[in-house]
């Protein structure tokens, strides 16, 4: 066997797979390697498996089968070596996962929490900290909004303290599952233009789950398309064929969701019909 993980390869999945304990398959196994500065679309509809691969990749859900190895660090496995990669992981998720009633500035800090031990949360954070949360808001365009209680934000604004706090790790890796889920178009836009521009400027590999097809082609370097637990596609958005979008969200008329057959909707007819 050769080198476990290649070149500009950053997190590397090896033979994959995720049964939960009542039985349901959630991913079949699956061999992959994600590369540096590229913004990676999990694409499926609900169920397909998008949000267990996800976190299979920092072991927030245990792989039943298979390994994750993760360059400079090696095979997730033994406690130092999860808890270093979990640190240096970046999570956004669909509902923010911030406490409303904490200032931007605080809930930004939290990301700075893993980097310290436990009894450090008695304290204020030192001044370099609070420099750093204030670059990580000014980033995202949140600097004023930084001493204002986070439940007065709106939806995308939340979104964008979640990316502050993300960055405030200085992440190696970026997770976010369903970022825009909850968000209306502009506001979503924004997320993952934002989500897009870290991946390419600080050269961190972002891996995002989305339903929407619409914005996993304006958005992705590349796409992993999943259905059922199973991959089905693997390749740059401009491949994503009508044959393909069958492969991931079944027939239009078949058994896709609300979201799913309105995101087929906007494909194009005429893509739908040239490519057919
Ligand atoms: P997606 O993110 O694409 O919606 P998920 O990874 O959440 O897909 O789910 C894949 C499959 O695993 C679905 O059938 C789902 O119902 C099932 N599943 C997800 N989480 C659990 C769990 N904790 N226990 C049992 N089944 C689960």
């Amino acid at each position: 066997m050769g080198s476990m993980v290649d070149c500009d390869s950053f997190v590397s999945l090896r033979d994959i797979e995720v049964i939960y304990e009542n039985g349901t398959v959630a991913l079949e196994p699956l061999t992959l390697d994600i590369a540096r500065n590229e913004l990676t679309v999990l694409l499926g509809p609900s169920g397909a498996g998008k949000s267990s691969l996800l976190r299979a990749l920092n072991h927030l859900v245990i792989p039943t089968r298979g390994e994750v190895s993760i360059r400079g660090l090696g095979v997730l496995a033994t406690g130092p070596t999860l808890r270093r990669h979990r640190r240096e992981t970046g999570m956004i998720f669909q509902q923010h996962q911030l406490l409303g009633r904490l200032t931007v500035l605080q809930n930004v800090l939290l990301g700075r929490l893993g980097h310290y031990p436990a009894w450090r949360t008695l304290f204020p954070m030192p001044a370099r900290e609070q420099e750093w949360a204030l670059d990580c808001l000014d980033r995202v365009g949140l600097f004023e909004k930084a001493l204002v209680r986070c439940d007065a934000l709106s939806g995308g604004q939340q979104q964008r303290v979640g990316i502050a706090r993300a960055l405030a790790q200085r992440p190696r890796l970026l997770l976010a599952d369903e970022p825009v889920a909850s968000l209306d178009p502009a506001a979503s836009e924004r997320i993952l233009s934002l989500l897009s521009e870290i991946c390419r400027q600080d050269r961190i590999p972002a891996v995002v789950s989305l339903h929407q097809l619409e914005y996993a082609r304006a958005y992705a370097n590349r796409i992993i398309g999943l259905s059922h637990g199973r991959l089905v596609y693997d390749g740059p958005p401009q491949g994503l064929s009508a044959e393909v979008l069958t492969d991931i969200y079944g027939t239009p008329t078949g058994a896709v969701g609300d979201d799913e057959t309105h995101a087929l909707a906007k494909v194009g007819e005429h893509e739908l019909i040239d490519t057919g």
